[in-house]
């Protein structure tokens, strides 16, 4: 006798950040969805993160509306979903006249842009804002409201969880997906029928499609992480998500403020090390009062797979330069690794009709995951005329 073959009208393959964005798009728009995750639960990119929502790292325009789309739903999510959130936003810091040179040209575009969101603090108001921060030598700081913190340990099941409770979406966990033909996909847990399939699958370019997804131009980077906690800070708020002169050079936001080539010359010359090893340096918290530490970027064939213990000398010196870091204790040390490509903020691909793929968001997969899946099912639909 013929099993029975479960159909649904759209598949995902992925329970990724990414894969759970399409699950949701897909089922508030009334299909029924099946999300595969090779995995008992999800462990790629997105559990290994810093759970920031970061629309500042955003150039303006369009990356910046998605980022702002995202976030505006990520917030809908975590009251419907019940998830822990920081509110606090974020916190650039300046030591150096540089620094401070281009968070004052920053601060200035976003205003020009009506963005009030983004004030420049003098030091006192960043000492009542982030009472860990080293004072000494501070010379501003840029508050930004728009960012928010979630844990991304407790977010991906508990969104998952949420999708399947309020919204019928189902979950195969344990499943691989390993090929889709004439509405079928196959899986190592059987076959299952659908309409349309959405592969989220992250830095997996090999096992399906590889014939598209490997020749996207799509490169790997592999980042180093910890999670400490400071003496007297676990049931202390810590202020804002903390992000300091490095990052300017890291994040596309800040690359057309004047100051900013300078500010990069000036690095390169004096710690040649950490742009050598991509390391800058973000601080976000848990609801226990954890901070999550990083990161490093390695890329392409400079990824191995041991640690570097070097990365994280070098990322806790670095960071003791801003925060008070003493009675700090790391908790766990991990990597996690995602693809991005060279020019394009993302890629989506329909490899096969009827199918695709969407990947390659780098380091703000968190940051644009809903803003995108809603850009990405409504063309989809559009285009198949529904
Ligand atoms: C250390 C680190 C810090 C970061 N910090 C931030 C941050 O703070 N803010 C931000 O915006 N972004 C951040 N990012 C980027 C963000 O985490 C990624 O862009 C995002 O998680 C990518 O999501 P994804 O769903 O595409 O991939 P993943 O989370 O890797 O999920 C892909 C899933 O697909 C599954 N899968 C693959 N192939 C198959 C198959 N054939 N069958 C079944 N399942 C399959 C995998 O098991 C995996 O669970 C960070 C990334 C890292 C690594």
């Amino acid at each position: 006798m013929s099993r029975q073959v479960d159909r649904f009208d759209a598949a995902v393959v992925g329970a990724g950040i990414i894969g759970l964005a399409h699950a949701y798009e897909l089922a508030r728009r009334g299909r029924s969805v099946v999300v595969v995750e090779r995995s008992a639960r999800a462990h790629g990119a997105s559990i290994r993160n810093f759970g920031m929502v970061w629309p500042i790292g955003q150039p303006s325009g369009d990356r910046l509306g998605l980022a702002m789309r995202s976030s505006e739903t990520w917030s809908q999510i975590i009251d419907q979903a019940g998830l822990w959130c920081d509110r606090a936003g974020s916190l650039h810091l300046a030591y150096q006249d540089d620094e401070a040179r281009v968070l004052q040209e920053f601060t200035e575009s976003a205003h020009a842009r009506d963005d009030y969101s983004k004030q420049l603090l003098k030091p006192a108001e960043v000492a009542q804002l982030a009472p860990r921060v080293r004072p000494e030598g501070l010379l501003c700081g840029l508050h930004s409201q728009s960012e928010l913190g979630v844990d991304p340990r407790e977010a991906l099941p508990r969104v998952a969880q949420w999708l399947a409770n309020a919204h019928g979406v189902q979950f195969r966990f344990g499943c691989l997906a390993t090929g889709f033909d004439n509405q079928v996909l196959k899986t190592s847990s059987g076959p299952m029928g659908a309409e349309t399939l959405f592969v989220c699958s992250g830095s997996d370019l090999q096992t399906l499609y590889p014939e598209s997804l490997a020749t996207a131009g799509l490169v790997p980077c592999k980042l180093q992480m910890m999670r400490a906690v400071l003496d007297g800070f676990p049931h202390q708020s810590f202020g804002p998500m903390l992000a300091s002169g490095l990052t300017l050079r890291h994040y596309p936001a800040f690359r057309d403020c004047p100051s900013l080539p300078a500010l990069c010359e000036r690095l390169d010359r004096e710690v040649p090390e950490l742009g050598r090893l991509g390391i800058h340096i973000l601080v976000s918290q848990t609801r226990d009062g954890e901070l999550t530490l990083g990161d490093s970027h390695e890329y392409g064939d400079a990824i191995d797979p041991f640690d570097k213990p070097e990365i994280d000398d070098l990322i806790l010196r670095r960071l003791d330069t801003f925060l008070d870091t003493t009675g700090l204790t790391i908790t766990s040390r991990w990597h996690g690794l995602y693809v991005k490509h060279l020019t394009e903020p993302y890629v989506v691909l329909k490899p096969a009709p009827g199918v695709v793929a969407v990947t390659g968001l780098g380091g703000a997969g968190m940051t644009l995951s809903f803003g995108l899946a809603e850009r990405v099912v409504q063309e989809f639909f559009q285009s198949a005329g529904v």
